[in-house]
């Protein structure tokens, strides 16, 4: 996520840090970096230059340059306004104060709105509300059986009709289907378009009228950049949006979406979604995105997800048990099997500060569901005995189990070093020596 763009920040900062001493001109030629980094990350030319304006600015103004640590603190003032342009505050979904929540989803298509209502109807059941999930997409080939099967698959009621009708119309319906049988959210799946012209324009504000929504969000493809961004405001023009959700930053190594469009639309984003997985949705933290943008991880989105995926005791108990360094491969596959509930290894390794050098330390630009697979065929392959015991696996040993897993003997290996990786890492983490390690370890309570 934001791969590109986050390696040449943390490359800037890193030479302006071995300076030393920073003059006006090292932090010119710095922020020109800086700049052209943003550009290239396709973040909005207008955004670019008032973000540069402003960082040099609050540079000169508060005499860093003349300070023990400039460097530190211009990459400070940095993260500050990164935070601005991204929106400040988190921006929870709004509630209706009475009767039924109404979320209305709006955007390009394939932009993801119908995994995106899926994904919402979930975190709405989360947080104890009754969702109804609604189809008025009649023009996509088998849009209402998508969100059908979505629908069966999370447990959550669908409305839809068969005939093609105005939205407006089945939205109405749904509405008094919602009160019937005591949903108190509606989320409202649209058709969305390539492009907005004045008859969708019109059937959106249509649907808009009768629906009066709670949220109109906007859905912006991170991986379309500033067309998306451009789309999202002429969405906004024409059903005026409450709030932008950004998704697929998980293919996106750039970032200008992301980067603009809170700037150019004025809306907050209030979510973001990083992954196919119905799981993958999260909720926008302007501070903590920021973090993660200058590689300073997000030790508290990891946390919350790893409570989510393991569930307080169980965290706590494989906590324990790295601490006391008892960890075995037998607790390395039932983590593998928790972290596939999390998403990508890759992804969560974003959360952690100093991210890029561990990834390639570790080797896992790209751990998905494949390597789970591996991993767990190669752990079941081995004896009980073998599993809490990793050091008994010599040459033949791991030559027999690659044959038993129908792997390689260089495929036991690796995971073996992936093992023995990340119980070190662990034993940082839960030691409080590695970076974020205390924080992490005071947040899971132990
Ligand atoms: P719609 O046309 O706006 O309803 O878009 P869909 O919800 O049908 O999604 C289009 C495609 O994008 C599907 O293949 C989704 O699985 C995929 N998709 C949605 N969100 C994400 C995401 O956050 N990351 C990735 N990698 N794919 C996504
Ligand atoms: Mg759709």
């Amino acid at each position: 996520m934001l791969d590109a763009l986050s390696d040449r920040l943390q490359g800037t900062f890193r030479r302006l840090g071995n300076r030393g001493k920073v003059t006006e001109a090292d932090l010119d030629a710095a922020l020109r970096e800086v700049r052209v980094a943003l550009l290239e990350a396709d973040v909005n030319f207008k955004v670019v230059r008032d973000f540069i304006a402003a960082v040099r600015e609050r540079a000169l103004g508060q005499e860093v340059l003349a300070s023990i640590t400039p460097a530190q603190q211009i990459v400070g003032i940095v993260h500050q306004q990164l935070i601005e342009v991204l929106g400040k505050e988190q921006e929870p979904l709004k509630r209706a104060p009475q009767g039924i929540t109404k979320i209305l989803l709006c955007g390009v298509k394939g932009s993801g709105k119908t995994t995106l209502a899926g994904r919402l109807a979930l975190h709405l059941r989360s947080q104890g509300m009754r969702p109804l999930l609604v189809a008025t997409d009649f023009e996509r080939v088998a849009a209402t059986e998508q969100l059908q099967v979505l629908g069966k698959q999370i447990d959550v009621p669908v409305y839809a009709e068969e005939r093609a009708v105005p939205p407006a119309q089945v939205a109405k319906r749904a509405l008094a289907e919602a009160a019937r049988t005591g949903a108190n959210a509606v989320v409202i799946d649209t058709r969305g378009a390539v492009a907005l012209d004045d008859a969708f324009a019109d059937e959106l504000a249509a649907l808009a009228d009768e629906v009066d929504p709670t949220e109109v969000l906007i859905v912006v493809d991170s991986m379309t950049g500033q067309e998306a961004v451009n789309l999202a405001r002429e969405f906004h023009e024409a059903v005026e949006g409450t709030g932008i959700v950004v998704t697929k930053l998980d293919s996106d190594a750039r970032g200008g979406a992301v980067l603009s469009v809170r700037a150019v639309t004025g809306l907050p984003i209030k979510f973001i979604t990083t992954g196919e997985r119905l799981e993958a949705l999260e909720a926008f933290h302007p501070d903590r995105f920021a973090s993660r943008v200058l590689g300073m991880g997000d030790v508290v989105t990891l946390v919350e997800k790893a409570k989510q995926a393991i569930g307080e005791r169980d965290s706590k108990e494989i906590a324990r048990r790295m601490q006391r360094g008892e960890f075995d491969l037998e607790d390395f596959l039932a983590q593998m099997e928790q972290m596939k509930h999390m998403g990508p290894l890759s992804g969560l390794l974003d959360m952690l500060p100093g991210a890029g050098a561990l990834k390639s330390q570790l080797g896992v630009a790209d751990l998905g569901e494949d390597t789970f697979k591996y991993a767990t065929a190669i752990i079941q392959s081995m004896t009980p005995q073998e599993r809490r015991r990793p050091e008994l696996l010599n040459g033949s040993r791991r030559r027999r189990i690659a044959a038993g897993s129908g792997t390689t003997p260089a495929d036991v290996n690796r995971l073996l070093n992936q093992f023995t990786q990340a119980k070190k890492l662990m034993q940082a983490m839960t030691s409080g020596k590695g970076g974020g390690g205390a924080g992490l370890r005071r947040m899971l309570g132990f």
